[in-house]
């Protein structure tokens, strides 16, 4: 499968996640502060390549694929490069590339996954548990009622039908943008470069 057909199997991935979670958050009143930024400076979360390549592919398309690998290259903090702190005190900020944002930034908050007894938790950040306690709750009651809300497996289970290899490789989120971006690259070293997308 060609990368442009990898990026936008990614991409209805993401939109399909999109409707689900916004309707998750309409029905529980659940959502991010404004400006938080905090799940985002966690260092070293996990994602796989695959989930940034359509990051990487933007970039390559832009013609900013070198500058990003260097950068990226020489990001040792271990938290995503993406991310724009505003205020580094009170540890708030956002995504510079929000748009393109991983899996993993897309399900945090508003997912489940197993616990080790097989039972399904909401995978989301303290400040919602302890600022939006009703909506956190009402979250919880759909879980326990048996209602449909997104799932790590699942979505991640969505990735491998598309690339099994690169969905796979869990790897630190700095780590897992700059293999997307060798894979593009090494993909067009040899190939017609791509046209730019039109804008959505
Ligand atoms: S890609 Fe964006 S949303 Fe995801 S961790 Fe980085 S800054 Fe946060």
């Amino acid at each position: 499968m060609s990368i442009i057909r990898k990026v936008k199997a990614v991409e209805r991935v993401f939109a399909h996640l999109e409707i689900e979670t916004k309707a998750l958050s309409a029905s529980t009143g659940m959502r991010c502060l404004t400006g938080c930024g905090r799940c985002c400076m966690k260092p070293d979360i996990e994602a796989s390549p695959l989930e940034f390549l359509p990051l990487a592919f933007s970039w390559f398309i832009e013609g900013k694929a070198e500058e990003k690998l260097n950068e990226l290259t020489s990001n040792s903090s271990g938290i995503c490069l993406v991310f724009q702190p505003v205020h580094l005190s009170d540890r708030s900020g956002s995504c510079g590339d929000y748009a393109y944002r991983g899996l993993i930034c897309r399900l945090f908050g508003y997912a489940t996954s197993r616990d080790k007894n097989g039972a399904r938790k909401l995978v989301t950040c303290n400040l919602i548990k302890t600022e939006q306690p009703e909506a956190y709750q009402a979250a919880v009651d759909k879980i326990s009622n048996n209602e449909k809300i997104p799932s790590f497996i699942n979505y991640y289970q969505k990735l491998s039908q598309i690339d099994f290899r690169l969905a796979n490789q869990m790897m630190p989120i700095n780590a897992a943008i700059r293999e997307a971006l060798h894979e593009v690259m090494k993909h067009y070293s040899y190939r017609r470069l791509p046209r730019k997308r039109k804008a959505s």
